[in-house]
């Protein structure tokens, strides 16, 4: 869907496709690997409590922990003044103890130490963190979609550069870089360094698109030349974009551009054929024209643009 079109002239110009990772490269949906306890509270202690702060977030980090809970059958509850701090986790209070579940970022900020861990999986860690203490881990681990490779590498044949963004560690952006071949990596970002992040590529490369979920990165859908939402992003996300993919394939990034290339060249066709024909009417038969050959120069010329325009509903890409 691509709201005016001006946008999608805006798209035939793209230099570079900026992405966030979770929701928009990968599917979004977590899988609980492991849950590992620092003996100071019990591993099903740790899931529900982790699990009561995260209950009310829509992150699809949180709704994991929440659906695997469930599946486990933790008796949780919601958790009492919940912060959601974007790009770092959630701070909260349960059965009355001070909670923290989220990166190394949110632990640095209220210098809970953490021992370090080797974490082979890849996956990414939600730190759980109970009375300044540290508590535990959770690991996660999400998808890359199936389509993903094959997209970015449509996109890198239009002659378009990809990066991806992520708040991500280095290591499980790194992963996904390999997987997919996207060009230019930036991890362990918050929300607003992100939009910096946009603002050096656009220095760099040219114009840029921006396709993300909307969540955590609505500032640079809307700092971006074209803002792209994924479909099963947030509403805000929707409302704030420029083109918004009915479905959450990433194949629907190279096939926009492609529309919206193709759309431009019919249209500069269409201009160049009408204006052509008019004036070539008007030079053979001067101001005192036949009337039948006005009428074609006139909406004979139209109708030949429009069935011109039809053409792209029949273009594969
Ligand atoms: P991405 O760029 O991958 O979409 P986000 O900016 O949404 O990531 O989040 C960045 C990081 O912040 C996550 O990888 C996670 O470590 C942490 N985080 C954000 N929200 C939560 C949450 N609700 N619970 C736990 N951790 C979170
Ligand atoms: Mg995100």
């Amino acid at each position: 869907l691509f709201k005016g079109g001006i946008v999608m002239e805006s798209l035939a110009s793209i230099k570079a496709v900026v992405m966030d990772k979770t929701g928009t490269i990968t599917k979004g949906n977590f899988d609980v690997s492991s849950v590992k306890s620092s003996g100071y509270v019990t591993e099903g202690e740790l899931l529900k409590i982790c699990a009561s702060c995260e209950s009310t977030s829509t992150h699809p980090i949180a709704e994991s922990i929440v659906k695997y809970a469930k599946e486990k059958n933790a008796d949780f509850a919601a958790a009492e003044n919940v912060e959601e701090l974007s790009g770092m986790g959630i701070k909260a209070v349960y059965e009355g103890r001070n909670v923290l579940c989220g990166n190394k970022r949110l632990m640095d900020k209220f210098n809970v130490s953490v021992p370090s861990e080797n974490n082979e999986t890849g996956g990414t860690e939600v730190i759980v963190a109970v009375d300044g203490k540290y508590a535990g881990r959770i690991v996660i681990s999400d998808t890359i979609k199936e389509e993903a490779k094959s997209a970015i590498g449509k996109i890198k044949k239009q002659n378009i550069v990809t990066a991806m963004l992520t708040g991500d560690t280095e290591k499980t952006a790194e992963a996904v870089a390999k997987t997919t071949g996207i060009d230019e990596l930036h991890a362990k970002l918050m929300p607003e360094d992100k939009l910096n992040e946009l603002k050096n590529i656009r220095n760099k490369h040219g114009e840029v698109m921006f396709v993300g979920d909307g969540i955590n990165d609505a500032p640079v859908l809307a700092g971006a030349d074209v803002g792209a939402a994924m479909g099963s992003g947030a509403d805000a996300a929707i409302e704030a974009a420029d083109v918004v993919f009915m479905k959450s394939n990433m194949e629907s990034i190279p096939d926009s551009i492609a529309i919206s290339k193709k759309s431009v060249a019919v249209s500069r066709q269409n201009v160049v054929f009408a204006i052509a024909v008019k004036v070539i009417v008007l030079g053979i038969t001067g101001i005192y024209s036949n009337m039948w050959l006005a009428v074609f120069a006139d909406t004979g010329v139209a109708l030949i643009c429009i069935l011109n325009s039809v053409r792209i509903l029949y273009s594969r890409y």
